[in-house]
């Protein structure tokens, strides 16, 4: 098919270090509104590829385009205002700031007709930070240091502060590592609330949580798709029996 029906297209992307492809003529599509789970064995080159498409890494050989258009070899801050954000797996959040104050920063600012840049109104950026505190399960705690928060509510808070930016296509490694059982039920349905208006991919290792959410699974192995399909599909394949149980 091709590539403009699609919100993400990797196309052929390679990325070797010193003659090793970590990423191997890799094919991969996202739709809009999807929610896509990548698995795989440790070194199949889950986070290399989410790597590649945040800029973080530079593509060896192939391409990436995001709506359509080229972001190969784009900045990572390039990529992030085009309107793709990623979390890692440790959050990156002002521990001494409130939970208001966090979400508050992460608003990007505007440029006015001179280029100066100044902060948007304030009303509006309090609308926001209350829509979005109210996805993430923190409008009770805006006022409570974000130090004090659990380890998933930080984790919240971070998507919080990625969806204060408004993008359209977000990446997450691992988000419910360390969770309770509750904290993850709630980020599922906080999953589901997000691909209402956005894409989202997501690389998990908890295989019920990936049950849970998924409706597209990737499994990668060696740099290369070895299936792709729904959970069911998925969890009955030969070669993805193979590769699990070989570890
Ligand atoms: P996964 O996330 O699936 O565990 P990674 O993407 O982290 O896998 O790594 C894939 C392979 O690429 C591994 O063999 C890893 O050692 C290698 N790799 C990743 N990043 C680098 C790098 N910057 N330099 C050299 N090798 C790397």
């Amino acid at each position: 098919s091709n590539s403009t029906d699609f919100l993400l297209a990797l196309e052929n992307v390679t990325v070797s270090f010193d003659g090793f492809k970590a990423v191997n003529g890799l094919n991969l599509y996202i739709d809009k509104g999807e929610l896509r789970v990548i698995i795989g064995p440790n070194g199949a080159g889950k986070t290399t590829v989410l790597d590649l498409i945040c800029g973080r890494t530079k593509v060896s050989d192939g391409s990436i385009k995001f709506k359509d258009q080229e972001i190969t070899g784009l900045k990572e801050y390039e990529i992030v205002r085009r309107g793709i954000g990623r979390k890692f797996q440790n959050p990156s959040i002002y521990e001494d700031l409130t939970v208001f104050e966090n979400l508050e920063l992460s608003m990007p600012h505007g440029r006015n007709v001179a280029g100066a840049l100044f902060w948007k109104r304030s009303e509006e950026v309090t609308e926001r930070v209350r829509e979005i505190a109210e996805m993430i399960f923190l409008s009770d705690l805006l006022d409570r240091r974000a130090e004090t928060l659990s380890h998933g509510q930080k984790q919240w808070l971070e998507i919080g502060m990625l969806l204060m930016q408004d993008p359209e296509l977000l990446m997450l490694d691992e988000p419910v590592a360390g969770m309770s059982v509750s904290e993850r039920v709630k980020t599922a349905e906080l999953l589901n609330e997000i691909i209402k208006h956005r894409s989202v991919i997501v690389i998990e290792h908890d295989m019920k949580f990936v049950e849970s959410i998924a409706h597209r699974v990737t499994v990668l192995h060696q740099g290369k798709i070895l299936a792709e399909g729904d959970m069911d599909t998925i969890q009955h394949d030969p070669k993805v029996k193979e590769v699990y149980l070989g570890h």
